[in-house]
């Protein structure tokens, strides 16, 4: 701590000051509260309800609504939220972040506050990282909310749409972030309102805060759907790639890529992550494609797929960066070291990872849809976090979500003893050094949790405990609730549990074994399906005898196996508590103290230690020279750790350096969606308006007018007065399609007179007129829904097509090779152009749909009907023929076919 800290205290101890007297008058509260009957704590909240209806806010009534959830949750679960808690839930409230240690009991705080703002009646989203802990909180929690008087939904995989509309609809939503953002995504391609499942942003409190926002934000959320583009050339790439030679940079030679004499056709550098073709490597290229310049223009596809292909062998580990599974290629996410099923890598490198795999290469999707987390969250009016782990990542939590971080005292003392790293100079050593650790404390029964950052270092480490015959857990990706209940035994008298790193996030490691787990077991021994364990265990309202019963049985062994716990919780305790080895350092340090703080929870005892090699990635790669000159100089052997000061800082500032290198690229990739957010919010805000109802007609007039003056003026060529040529040139591009032919008509001595204004309105009256009498035809409220419907849809695919060119032009500026521009300055101007041409190109389609829509005649939809069931025309014969395609003859001077409004020898025809 800081000499200035310590005198005037930390930014925290200065906000908690504001919060504590707040947190006394909840207090106050306690025996009258205590007094009440239930029916009189459950009318508090029709009583609250009121209250803000007649003008009290959320902060007025807070300490009384706290209080009543206080008692209720005492009276339903058993929990009496401790004063540390209460200020948690202020904080929450406050719209900020609670850091929280683990095992504090984030998930009951949660409740404060939500019951709070639900109170205002427009919804409240609790967001997990897991379909596990979303389900497991909102039983366990809902039972307070329902005693309460409030509805509790839950947004989870693989529910209907009615399911989550109901589940919205609650007063107060548990869900995941991914299930939110996808709901976003998906509403906003609704065509009906009714179809909608969300009911706005209101106020959401994120869990694992630091997990969602900063962690699963460098991938943004996509929905997609099939491409056009053909797989091929991945292989053919990944032949190519496969025979090429390739040289890995370290940290002294950064040059390596410019050295001509150097033996190799491309050079990855690790620490950037990139792999890039030497001059020998074009030339083969050059050869193997049969081309002749790699780097021209036309041949930026095969430069594309060749790059993708050697950043796959170059840069992406099996067991590492991702792992092969049932013929799939599943990314690991770095940080959690889960697999992420579903999420693709972008741009291609998934199907060049692929094809090095030799799985089926999977064809390129188009985005339907895509937004970042961060994006998302920015949506509420009113956002909050909670983690244990949130300090290291102040600036970016500040800088792009505008959320300060309140650290919350914990409820007991930390007593936990973190040690000094032990740093070995090879790994080996270090791991042999990582065994006698976990040997000493087997033998005195200390349960031991390891952490590792790899799948690949996580079998390392199984295989060389079975070796040494030490029993042993082994975890990496599995099911979340697997998963949890291997975490959860990991404090048992005597365990061993090697664990990827933050597996089971979420679930709480009680010394001495986790009693509900057990008693979960004891269930499946009864012979219980996994429905009913889980019904059985679950806190969801019921009737049914079977659960009932299952219920009753559970609760006995609860208690049976909460009176063994609690004697051998003691003898861990002696032992020293659960100890935590780490097994090298995360890129991040936010990950090495989680890892920490799963032990000495609530008081408990507890000991960490990191054991690092100077051959570590992040050493090898980030720890500078002086740590290479070291290994060099060192005379130490394997097995002895090296004690140097300087280390221990040479590792932090190791740290420090990629954790600001990853907020640049999150930043960066936030810093382009940005440019596309501003538009998504426009579009969105226009759909949302024509779903709720807007008159559209008006607007398909406006745009109707917009489309015939522009024609006009194209027409008029700035002058004053047309000629008869580009009259007739003009009339036959609006005749047929906004009017009937001869409806308006000039003499060649009116033309003389009509100046660009007075052809236009002659034009909109009767492309008005004409409208009309289709409006007459159809019926309005048939016009109306044929315009929504139209709108909407055009709007769509517009915006669809945009957002693959918006990533393209992204793709492109990057290749750009100018120094001088900034690329997302350049980004910026051009999709600001590219949006602006969308625009009008949507309103001239959607107008000429709308114009070219036609009543069918009876025998008309009959025979469309009849082509599209059969798709082909079965000619007498018997034989199968295709149908004629028809193909249509486009004029130089004719609209331009893509909807441009232009004429085509002016459009896409430019260069026919
Ligand atoms: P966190 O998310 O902060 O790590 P959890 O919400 O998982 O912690 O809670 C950890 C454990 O603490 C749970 O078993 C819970 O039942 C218990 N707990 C939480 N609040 C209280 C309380 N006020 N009194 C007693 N036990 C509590
Ligand atoms: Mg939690």
């Amino acid at each position: 701590m800081g000499l200035l800290t310590k005198i005037f205290g930390t930014y925290s101890d200065h906000e908690l000051k504001k919060i504590y007297p707040i947190a006394d008058k909840i207090e106050a509260l306690e025996e009258e509260y205590k007094a009440l009957t239930d029916a009189q704590l459950q009318a508090k909240t029709a009583e609250f309800k009121e209250r803000l209806q007649n003008g009290e806010t959320t902060d007025d009534i807070l300490p009384e609504a706290f209080a009543t959830v206080r008692e209720a949750a005492d009276r339903v679960l058993g929990l009496r939220p401790y004063r540390v808690q209460l200020i948690g839930g202020i904080v929450l409230h406050q719209g900020r972040i609670a850091e929280m240690k683990t095992g504090e009991g984030k998930t009951l705080v949660a409740t404060l506050p939500a019951y709070l703002n639900a109170l205002t009646g427009q919804g409240v989203h609790i967001v997990t990282v897991n379909d596990y802990l979303a389900k497991r909180d909102s039983e366990w929690m809902g039972k307070v909310h329902r005693f309460l008087g409030l509805s509790v939904g839950l947004i989870i995989h693989d529910l209907t749409k009615a399911q989550r509309q109901a589940a919205y609809a609650a007063d107060i939503t548990y869900g995941t972030n991914n299930e939110m953002g996808f709901d976003y995504l998906r509403d906003n391609m609704a065509l009906y309102a009714s179809e909608q499942v969300q009911r706005g942003h209101h106020f959401a409190i994120v869990d694992e805060v630091d997990s969602i926002l900063i962690d699963e934000a460098r991938t943004p959320l996509i929905i997609s759907g099939m491409g056009e583009k053909s797989t091929q050339l991945y292989d053919q790439a990944e032949q190519f790639a496969a025979r090429l030679k390739k040289y890995v940079v370290t940290e002294t030679d950064d040059k390596a890529e410019e050295d001509p004499a150097i033996d190799a056709d491309y050079v990855v550098d690790e620490k950037a992550k990139t792999a890039t073709l030497t001059a020998r490597g074009i030339a083969k290229a050059e050869e193997f494609f049969g081309l002749e310049n790699l780097s021209d223009p036309e041949n930026s596809t095969i430069a594309h797929h060749i790059n993708q292909a050697i950043k796959a062998h170059g840069t992406m580990k099996r067991d590492v960066d991702y792992v092969v599974k049932d013929g799939e290629i599943i990314i690991v996410d770095e940080f959690t070291g889960r697999l992420m099923f579903g999420r693709r890598y972008s741009e291609g490198l998934h199907q060049a990872i692929e094809a090095k795999e030799h799985v089926s290469v999977q064809r390129e999707s188009k985005t339907l849809a895509t937004i970042t987390f961060q994006n998302y969250f920015r949506l509420y009016n009113k956002l909050s976090g909670m983690t244990g782990t949130a300090l290291t990542e102040e600036e970016e939590f500040s800088t792009i979500y505008k959320l300060d971080i309140v650290e919350i005292p914990t409820n007991r003392p930390v007593i936990r003893i973190d040690n000094e790293d032990s740093v070995y100079k090879t790994e080996n050593g270090k791991y042999r050094a990582v065994i006698r650790q976990i040997k000493a404390c087997h033998e005195k029964g200390q349960p031991v949790l390891v952490g590792t950052v790899s799948i690949e270092k996580n079998e390392l480490l199984g295989k060389l405990l079975t070796r040494e015959g030490i029993k042993h857990n082994l975890l990496n990706a599995k099911n979340h609730e697997k998963e949890a209940e291997i975490v959860a035994q990991a404090g048992k008298f005597g365990a061993v549990t090697v664990a990827t790193n933050m597996a089971g996030r979420g679930t709480d490691i009680m010394l001495g074994g986790n009693a509900e787990y057990l008693a979960k077991t004891d269930l499946r021994k009864a012979g219980m399906s996994d429905e009913l364990i889980a019904e059985a265990t679950g806190y969801a309202e019921t009737e049914d005898e079977e659960i009932l019963n299952a219920r009753k049985l559970f609760a006995e062994k609860l208690r049976q196996h909460k009176e063994e716990i609690a004697g051998e919780a003691d003898r861990v305790r002696q032992a020293g508590g659960l100890f935590i080895i780490g097994t090298e350092r995360h890129d991040s340090r936010r990950i090495d103290n989680q890892l920490r703080g799963r032990a000495g929870r609530q008081g408990d005892p507890g000991e960490t230690r990191f054991y690092i090699s100077l051959e570590d990635d992040l050493m090898r790669l980030f720890g500078g020279e002086r740590v290479t000159n070291m290994m060099e100089r060192l005379n130490i052997d394997e097995d002895t750790p090296i004690e140097q000061k300087f280390l221990t800082r040479a590792i932090e500032q190791a740290q420090t350096t990629v954790e600001s290198r990853n907020f640049q690229a999150r930043k960066s990739v936030l810093e382009y969606d940005d440019v596309m957010n501003k538009q998504r919010e426009i579009i969105y805000d226009q759909r949302k308006q024509v779903l709720d109802g807007l008159d559209v007609k008006n607007i398909i007039m406006n745009m109707m007018n917009t489309s015939i003056s522009h024609l006009v003026a194209e027409h008029f060529a700035g002058n004053d007065h047309l000629d008869a040529a580009s009259c007739r040139e003009l009339l036959r591009q609006v005749e047929g399609l906004y009017f009937p032919k001869f409806t308006v008509r000039f003499t060649e001595e009116e033309l003389k007179e009509k100046t660009a204004a007075d052809v236009t309105e002659a034009f909109t009256a009767a492309a008005a007129a004409y409208y009309e009498q289709k409006e007459q035809a159809f019926t309005s409220p048939v016009m109306r829904e044929v315009e929504r419907v139209v709108l909407l849809r055009v709007v769509d695919e517009y915006w669809m097509d945009h957002i693959d060119a918006m990533a393209d032009l992204r793709q492109g500026i990057r290749l750009r090779a100018y120094a001088q521009t900034d690329p997302i300055i350049a980004y910026k101007k051009e999709s600001l152009d590219m949006f602006e041409e969308m625009i009008s190109a949507i309103q001239s389609e959607t107008v000429r749909r709308l114009y070219s829509v036609r009543i069918k005649k009876d025998e008309e939809i009959k025979r469309e009907r009849v082509a599209k069931a059969t798709g082909e025309s079965v000619g007498g014969d018997g034989t199968v023929k295709k149908q004629p395609r028809r193909v249509q003859k486009i004029g130089r001077n004719d609209p331009c076919p893509c909807g441009s409004g232009k004429k085509y020898k002016n459009c896409c025809g430019r260069n026919a």
